[in-house]
C-alpha cells in the first residue's frame, strides 16, 4: 500500500494540515494518510504545548468520518523524543510491504538537514514538500545537494495561511478560531480552556 505520513506537533491540528493531506493523497494516489502527533518534539517550545493526549484527541476529532485518514499514537506512546528517523524505522519493521510518502510543508522540509539521521531519511520514504505561504519551492536547492533535491517530490496546493501558532495566539487574545479548524476541535479547545495562557 502507498501510505502518506504526516508528522507534526498538531498543537492544534487545523485545516492547513487537512488540506495538505488531502491534496497529497490525490496527487500521489495514496491509499491512506496517517497523522502522527509527536510526543516530545525536539524543535518546539514547550510552554505552549498542549498535552500529548489532548493533541492526539484533537487529531481524532478532526479526521472523524474520513475513512482514509488515521491517527497513530506511536510517537506519543514511545515517551521519548520524537525523531522521524525512529518512526520510519519502526514503520518499516511493522509494515514491510508499504511504500511511504512523508508529507511536510516547505518550512518543515527546509529544516530537514538538521534532523536526526538526516542523511538516511531521504532514502527511507519519498519526501513530499508541499507549498506553504512564506516559502518558495526554489529554496530547496539552497539547503539540499543536487542529488538530495532529486529525491524530493514537490506539490503546489492552494495557500492556506493557517498555523497552529496563529490559532494559539487568537485563543490567547479571545479571538475567534471558527473556520480555521474543524468545529469539534474548536469546541474542545474552548471547553478545555487550552492555549489561554493563564495556567502555570
Ligand atoms: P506551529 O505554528 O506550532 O509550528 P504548524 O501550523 O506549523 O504549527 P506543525 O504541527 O508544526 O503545524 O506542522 C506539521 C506539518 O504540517 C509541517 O510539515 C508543516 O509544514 C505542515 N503545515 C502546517 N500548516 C500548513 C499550511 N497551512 N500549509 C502547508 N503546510 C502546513
Ligand atoms: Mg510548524
Amino acid at each position: 500500500m502507498k501510505i502518506g505520513l504526516m508528522g507534526g506537533t498538531f498543537n492544534p491540528i487545523h485545516y492547513g494540515h487537512l488540506l495538505v493531506a488531502e491534496e497529497a493523497r490525490e496527487a500521489f494516489q495514496l491509499e491512506e494518510i496517517w497523522f502522527i502527533p509527536s510526543g516530545c518534539p525536539p524543535h518546539k517550545r514547550h510552554d505552549e504545548l498542549a498535552s500529548a493526549e489532548a493533541r492526539l484527541y484533537m487529531c481524532q476529532l478532526a479526521i472523524e468520518g474520513i475513512p482514509y485518514f488515521r491517527v497513530l499514537s506511536i510517537e506519543i506512546e514511545s515517551g521519548e523524543t520524537s525523531y522521524t528517523y525512529n518512526t520510519l524505522r519502526l514503520l518499516h519493521q511493522q509494515y514491510p510491504g508499504n511504500e511511504w510518502f512523508f508529507i511536510t510543508g516547505l518550512d518543515a522540509i527546509l529544516e530537514l538537514p538538521s534532523w536526526h539521521h538526516a542523511e538516511e531519511l531521504l532514502d527511507m520514504a519519498h519526501f513530499v514538500a508541499v507549498s506553504r505561504p512564506g516559502h518558495k519551492i526554489e529554496e530547496l536547492s539552497r539547503v539540499f545537494t543536487e542529488e538530495q533535491r532529486k529525491k524530493i517530490l514537490t506539490l503546489t496546493i492552494p495557500y492556506l495561511d493557517i498555523s497552529s501558532s496563529e490559532i494559539r495566539r487568537r485563543v490567547r487574545h479571545q479571538r475567534s478560531i471558527r473556520f480555521l479548524t474543524p468545529e469539534p476541535v474548536r469546541q474542545f479547545i474552548l471547553s478545555e480552556g487550552l492555549y489561554r495562557g493563564d495556567r502555570g
